[in-house]
């Protein structure tokens, strides 16, 4: 049986193909997917800022339903609703063995970036191994496609090192840093001030609780987030930019953590000063992907309804669109765009 893939052939070029629909081998399930969300992660491997062996299919924010199982899979069964966890750790290096697979020497991903990657959920249907799925109860498909980054927040708010009373400065609010700001609302963080250029997303990040909002075109972030709120237990920057860390970094009090969450350019260097480190004892913290448990208790939030999917997620398109959504995402036009399968031929 067949199957539309949009497939990567070169940096730059995406096309869609048809392929045969996989089979599962002992372990894996077969998923047809039902949404998958484009993430800069799929931005920067399109670009080729990320490198990936050609052809690929790219896609790790997925959900959808179990179609087939193959053999040695007890627990699912067709029809079961899902969401994918795209990382595919060893279990066999020191990382995976003390529980960090997201740092697994042999890196692989369903779709992501990766030391290597296999065929992800750009396509109608995709294989992953059972140990790699987490039901999603009756949650609708696009929300638990967000359950990859999700996880990615829920993880990024464990290394931040915060908890219930403890001041936070996020520096921008896409996609991930509203989900950011509504996993730290979870926890009870307060107060949380954040720094965005856009003026739509500084509006969701008022309705999504945050205390302070700042326009940096408008007043100096660091400047207003110092005076109205002091220096803040950890400051997060979700841009990938040295100047915002170099920002972020600016207001951590002493004590306190500086999160880089945001994805800077492999070749950027930064200044810091050894002595301030030193003296005041400042965390500078990253944080990478997602855990295991991080994507279940992402799949927990989404099913008990404690994150708004809805207001994050603004366009559904289908597998011929990936290409022009990634233009719209260099425009930081809208938030989440979903790729649903089948949908071009709608
Ligand atoms: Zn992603
Ligand atoms: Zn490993």
């Amino acid at each position: 049986m067949n199957m539309d893939a949009a497939v990567l052939t070169d940096v730059g070029e995406m096309e869609v193909q048809t392929r045969d629909r996989p089979e599962p081998d002992p372990g894996d399930v077969v998923v047809q997917v039902a949404a998958c969300g484009v993430c800069m992660t799929d931005y920067h491997v399109y670009h080729g800022a990320l490198g990936a062996n050609t052809p690929v299919v790219l896609g790790h924010e997925s959900s959808g339903e179990v179609v087939a199982v193959g053999d040695d899979v007890d627990g699912f069964a067709a029809g079961d609703r899902v969401a994918i966890n795209p990382v595919l750790p060893c279990n066999a290096c020191s990382a995976c063995k003390r529980g960090d697979t997201h740092l697994c020497e042999n890196n692989t991903s369903v779709g992501g970036a990766g030391e290597k990657i296999i065929d992800g959920a750009f396509a109608e249907y995709v294989r992953v191994p059972a140990s790699n799925v987490e039901r999603i109860g009756d949650v609708p498909y696009e929300y638990a496609a967000l359950a990859e980054p999700l996880a990615c927040c829920v993880h990024g708010a464990d290394r931040a090192n915060v908890t219930q009373g403890d001041s936070v400065a996020l520096v921008g609010a896409g996609p991930i840093g509203l989900m950011l700001l509504q996993t730290l609302r979870n926890r009870g963080v307060a107060p949380i001030a954040v720094s965005e250029l856009d003026e739509d997303r500084r509006d969701l990040a008022k309705k999504f609780g945050a205390d302070l909002v700042v326009d940096p075109a408008e007043e100096d972030p660091v400047e207003t987030i110092r005076e109205e709120i002091g220096p803040v237990e950890a400051s997060i920057e979700v841009v990938g930019k040295v100047a915002t860390i170099e920002q972020a970094h600016a207001m951590t009090a002493d004590g306190g953590t500086t999160l880089i969450f945001g994805v800077p350019d492999q070749d950027a260097t930064m200044e810091v000063s050894p002595f301030d480190i030193y003296f005041n004892e400042i965390d500078i913290h990253g944080t990478y992907a997602l855990t295991r448990e991080s994507f279940e208790r992402a799949v927990t939030l989404l099913r008990t309804e404690r994150i708004d999917a809805a207001s994050l997620i603004t366009e559904r398109i289908g597998l011929d669109d990936i290409p022009s959504a990634f233009d719209r995402m260099e425009r930081a036009e809208g938030l989440k765009k979903m790729v649903v399968p089948g949908q071009e031929e709608s």
